[in-house]
């Protein structure tokens, strides 16, 4: 009974924290080209295809810290 007690806890925090994805800080990608001031979730995205550079992978968190918003193709 006293490890069913410890244990529900620990299963709460493992369930709680991959049960909400938003608090994850996902993988975005950058095109690092001069005009580019957009962040994408899909690699294949329509935006990135016009890229003439570098593609970089960041945090999503990251990319908002570098002041880049959600591209207009993406919702
Ligand atoms: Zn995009």
């Amino acid at each position: 009974m006293r490890i069913r007690i410890l244990f529900l806890p620990v299963l709460f925090l493992m369930l709680s924290s991959y049960g909400t994805p938003f608090h994850k800080d996902t993988s975005v990608y950058l095109c690092m080209g001069k005009g580019s001031k957009k962040y994408h979730y899909r690699k294949d995205c329509r935006g990135l295809s016009n890229c003439s550079t570098k593609i970089h992978e960041v945090t999503l968190s990251k990319a908002r810290e570098m002041g880049r918003t959600l591209c207009g193709w993406e919702d």
